[in-house]
Order: C-alpha cells, then sequence, then structure tokens
C-alpha cells in the first residue's frame, strides 16, 4: 500500500488560530506515524480575503513548533505548486468537464434576480438556497433553451457554475471520528465551483488539489463537514470516486467554562466588560437604557453555574430579552474565537500578530513565554487522548501514541490554567542548560553581566517558581543588582529586636565560613539557630528578605551560595540596618 499523504490547507486570511495549528499537529502526527508525507497548501483561490503577511505567519508557526514540512511552497516536492494562486488554470477545466457531464450547470442570475428570489421566498417564511427545488425556477442551462445558453455564452453575459446536487438520495460520508455521516441531497444547496471572474471556489479547488495531489486523509475542523457532502459529489461527479481521500472531521475547540473566569468577587468587572462589549455589537441598541441592561447581564453572570439553562430561549420571552440572552450565548458558549483571548487575557494565537488596526492585533502564546512542545503538548489534548493517564508526552512518544480514532467528537474546552501547567511542567523537567540559553539574551538585554554557571544555576533555581521562563530575569534581578526594595511590612513582622543581637552575629559566623556551598550554609546556619536556642523563622526569615528583598524564594542557601560569601555579608549587613531602623518608626 502506498504510503498516506495529508495536507495541512490554510488560507492566508489572517492570523492562525490555534485550532489551526492542532489541525496541523494532527495531520503531522499522523504522517510521521505512517511514515506518510505532511504537506503545506496555500489555498489562496480567493484574492478577497488574502492578507499579506499570513503565510508567512504560517510557515513561521510550524517553524517555531517543529512541525516539519515534506512539501510547501518553499520546499518543493513532486504536486506542485502547492499555492492554490499559481494552480489558478488548471481549476477552469474541471468545472467546465461538471457542466459537460451533467453534473454542473451555468448560472446567469444577477445579484437582483437572487435577491428578489430570496425576498420571495422569505416573505412566505421560508429561507431561500439554490438548490434542487429552487432551481427550476431561476436562470440557468437547465431552465432556458440551448440556445439562449450558447448565446449568452457567446456574448460574454457573466456566469458561475453551479454543482447540481441530485435529488432525493442520502449522500454519505465513513469518517473515521464520526463513522458514517448522512446527508439528505435536498437540503444541499447547489455550490458555485467557478465564480464569474473564473477563479474556482474553495470546494472545486480543495478537491481539484487533494486528488492531483494524492491525498490520502483529510484531515481537518468539524466546521468542513456540510461541505463534505458536496466534496463526495464532487469526486463521484469527476470521476475520482475510487481515489477519495478518507476524511477525519476534528472537535471543535470550545471557549473556557465561564465558571471558570466569572466569579461572585469579579462579577461586577466582567458585568462592565459585557456590557461594553453589547452595546459595540448594538449600537442602535433602544429597548432599555444602559443601566437597565448591565442590571440584566449582571443577573445573568451571578448565577454562573445555571447560566446555560438561564440562557435558554422560552416562548413568553420579549424581543430585548432575547436580544441579550443570544448575545450572552454566543459570548460565553461555543467555539473559541479569537475575541475570547482579548476578553479574558489569554493568546489564543501562536505568535503575536501585528493587523492593520489594534482590533486585529494579538499577542501569541511565544510572546507570553510559552515553550512549544508545551504547547502541543497542551493542544494535542484538545480533542485526543492517549487512553492512559500519561499527559506529559515528547514528540516521539506523541507519534508513538497517536492515533486518529482516539480522537472525539465532542468539543473539547479550551482551559488556559491547563495550558500554564503543561508549560510549568516543561520547565520543571527541563534542563537547565537549554533554558540558561534562552535566558541569557534576555539577560544581556537588562545589561548583567551574567556567568554561563551562574544562569544555569538561576534557570535551575527557580524554574518550578515561575509559569514562565521570561519571569525568571525579574524574579532574579537581586542576584544581579543591589537596586531591589525590602517588603517592609514582611522585614517589620520578622525582624525582631529581642534577637538581633544574635542576628548580628551570625554575620561574623558567615563572614568566617569558608565553605559557602548550600549544604555546608544549611549546616552552618542551622547549627546555630539550634544552638543559640532560636526558631528557624527568627533567623532564616530577616536574612532571606536582607539578601532578596522579600519572604518567598528559592532555597535560602541556594541563594546565599550563589551571592558569595562577600555579597552575602554585605546585604545582610545593610538589611538588618534597615529592619532594626523600621521597628522604631
Ligand atoms: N482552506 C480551508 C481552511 O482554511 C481548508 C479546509 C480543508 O482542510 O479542507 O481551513
Amino acid at each position: 500500500m502506498s504510503k498516506p499523504r495529508v495536507r495541512f490547507a490554510p488560507s492566508p486570511t489572517g492570523a492562525l488560530h490555534i485550532g489551526g495549528l492542532r489541525t496541523a499537529l494532527y495531520n503531522y502526527l499522523f504522517a510521521r506515524k505512517t511514515g506518510g508525507a505532511f504537506i503545506l497548501r496555500i489555498e489562496d483561490t480567493d484574492q478577497t480575503r488574502y492578507v499579506p503577511g499570513a503565510e508567512d505567519y504560517i510557515l513561521e508557526a510550524l517553524e517555531w513548533t517543529g512541525l516539519t514540512l515534506d512539501e510547501s511552497p518553499n520546499v518543493g516536492g513532486d504536486c506542485g505548486p502547492y499555492r492554490q494562486s499559481e494552480r489558478k488554470e488548471m481549476y477552469g477545466q474541471f468545472g467546465h468537464r461538471l457542466v459537460e457531464n451533467g453534473w454542473a450547470y451555468y448560472a446567469f442570475d444577477t445579484e437582483e434576480e437572487l435577491e428578489a428570489k430570496r425576498n420571495e421566498i422569505e416573505a412566505s417564511g421560508g429561507t431561500f438556497s439554490y438548490n434542487v427545488k429552487t432551481r427550476s425556477s431561476l436562470r440557468n442551462s437547465l431552465t432556458l433553451s440551448d440556445a439562449e445558453v450558447r448565446d449568452l455564452l457567446d456574448s460574454g453575459a457573466e456566469f458561475t457554475i453551479r454543482l447540481k446536487c441530485p435529488a432525493d438520495e442520502i449522500v454519505y460520508v465513513e469518517d473515521i471520528i464520526r463513522g458514517r455521516v448522512e446527508f439528505q441531497s435536498d437540503l444541499l444547496d447547489d455550490k458555485v465551483m467557478l465564480k464569474s471572474d473564473g477563479m474556482p471556489t474553495y470546494h472545486l479547488a480543495n478537491v481539484v488539489d487533494d486528488y492531483h495531489m494524492k491525498i490520502t486523509h483529510v484531515i481537518r475542523g468539524e466546521e468542513w463537514l456540510p461541505s463534505t457532502a458536496h466534496h463526495v459529489l464532487l469526486y463521484r461527479a469527476l470521476g475520482w470516486e475510487d481515489k477519495m481521500p478518507q476524511f477525519a472531521h476534528l472537535p471543535l475547540i470550545l471557549k473556557p467554562a465561564p465558571s471558570s473566569y466569572i466569579n461572585k468577587k469579579n462579577v461586577d468587572v466582567m458585568t462592565d466588560k459585557f456590557t461594553s462589549e453589547f452595546f459595540k455589537k448594538h449600537p442602535d441598541y433602544t429597548f432599555k437604557n444602559k443601566d437597565q441592561v448591565r442590571q440584566s447581564i449582571r443577573g445573568f453572570l451571578l448565577d454562573v453555574n445555571e447560566l446555560s439553562n438561564r440562557l435558554q430561549i422560552k416562548p413568553k420571552d420579549k424581543e430585548d430579552k432575547i436580544i441579550i440572552k443570544e448575545f450572552l450565548k454566543s459570548t460565553l458558549f461555543g467555539k473559541l474565537s479569537k475575541r475570547d483571548g482579548d476578553r479574558l487575557g489569554f493568546p489564543v494565537f501562536p505568535l503575536e500578530w501585528n493587523g492593520a488596526n489594534s482590533d486585529d492585533s494579538f499577542t501569541g502564546f511565544r510572546e507570553v513565554g510559552f515553550n512549544p512542545d508545551a504547547l502541543l503538548n497542551f493542544l494535542v489534548f484538545l480533542g485526543w487522548n492517549p487512553g492512559t493517564d500519561q499527559e506529559i508526552f515528547n514528540m516521539d512518544e506523541l507519534i508513538d501514541a497517536f492515533s486518529l480514532e482516539r480522537i472525539g467528537k465532542s468539543g473539547a474546552r479550551f482551559d488556559y490554567g491547563k495550558a500554564k501547567w503543561f508549560n510549568q511542567q516543561y520547565l520543571i523537567n527541563g534542563n537547565d542548560e537549554e533554558m540558561a540559553e534562552v535566558l541569557r539574551p534576555m539577560f544581556a538585554s537588562k545589561g548583567w553581566d551574567v556567568g554561563d554557571g551562574e544562569i544555569v544555576k538561576v534557570a535551575g533555581l527557580f524554574k518550578e517558581r515561575v509559569d514562565f521562563l521570561n519571569q525568571i530575569p525579574e524574579k532574579a534581578t537581586f542576584f544581579f543588582s543591589d537596586d531591589f526594595d525590602y517588603d517592609e511590612k514582611n522585614a517589620r513582622k520578622k525582624w525582631k529586636s529581642q534577637h538581633a543581637e544574635k542576628n548580628y552575629a551570625l554575620i561574623d559566623v558567615l563572614d568566617t565560613t569558608s565553605d559557602f556551598s548550600p549544604e555546608n550554609l544549611e549546616k552552618i546556619i542551622k547549627g546555630y539557630i539550634e544552638s543559640e536556642g532560636l526558631g528557624f523563622g527568627d533567623v532564616m526569615a530577616p536574612l532571606r528578605i536582607a539578601v532578596s528583598g522579600v519572604g518567598g524564594g528559592p532555597s535560602l542557601f541556594e541563594i546565599l551560595s550563589l551571592l558569595g560569601r562577600e555579597k552575602t555579608v554585605e546585604r545582610v549587613k545593610k538589611g538588618y540596618a534597615v529592619f532594626e531602623a523600621l521597628q522604631s518608626v
């Protein structure tokens, strides 16, 4: 059997959402697991939605996360070009072939004609769709005579080519994740295949390319499932049924549970946020004044655990209540959107994106400080599970454990706390030398001249105390600069004048200690405390504040050892004088 070939086929319409990155990851894992090829195809036929920089963004995100491509616009390959805009010429013939073999038709309806039809159908309570029922009353090559069609074509009249969905048939796909999914053909719309400018739509280009690129498995988001009915028909219509790939539609990534970020304490802040969003979305809203809307939103948010029930629309609800409920429903539930990141203060894009304005500019997981492997480890669990308790996987283990069959059908809830947890695990288990490499430029930009050994030690000391590596320089400032403040409140509490003399005497002990290793310091200091009959807190707390400014942090003995004798003694002397003085103010 030939090797699997899978493709990641993003449209360069803006920054790649993490849902897109997850699709890329699953394709990558499947390809690596099966010894197949992982292909990038840029689907840029819709020039109106093309955003400059988006393709570079996609490439950079894949590179940062290490999802290496076997074939792509840059890498090349036997099935190129890999950018649809460079394949334009080939799509037209397939559009026309569909018409010739009776699977599609020319539609000449103008915008106005379609609008009139839509109004007519909506007036009698229906919704308009160009389909098996309506096409017989519209202006197309099925209703016009051959001569009329020829005349129109000869005269250069604008037309589209629409797929002629069959009547009264169950179209189905055997989805690897969902099993058999059926579609009633009468309900399918006759989708446009070729637009009036001769450009293909997504559907035609996508199927033509999957066929020519010998794609064996289409692994993509659930939002494409409805289109799959048309794709199945297209394979049939073009005579490629025996080459149709297998489909696997991935579950949606859902917004975080509202109860994970709305609580009694922050309900007013959240209410203000939602109220201002509501008015942004409904600038012409006139039913109630702002304060009434605010009260209503607050009422819903207060009962956060019952929220999804309370937002169900009831027959007796008035129009204004429905508008508020609809707004909250779409803002709080459903698919994770790029706005959620802004609203809740976390990234939903792998890398930062600077769009044309601030509304289209977002931070990225990279910029927040995530390790790319940790991000992938987090993402892989949004829809897949290994069937065991193991959560931390390196790439080789993931490739080994991955299978499409273990991807679930139901939506996976995004949980930023969990993303941070993964990053912490990568820090805790990470290699100090490698982390030091990442820290080095951060330290350099602060103007600190830090030796190699010191950076490695600092990385080791702090890695369990931060969510992200980039939080270490700030936390470790006291190692490299004397310019830090004391936590005065804490110092006042911890410095006890009755022990001042004994604490000062410890300075002399430290000053005459030549072995400043953490182990020896621990022995000396603890020995001193015990022999003087003091409590650990009486001595170690002021010592810690004197050398680092704060009451918490890594092991005190490690800190002192790294600072060295001279610095330790200097800081302790200075600190104790300040603490003593604080007692008298
Ligand atoms: N261009 C589509 C997208 O942007 C590809 C969907 C598919 O994989 O077929 O997601």
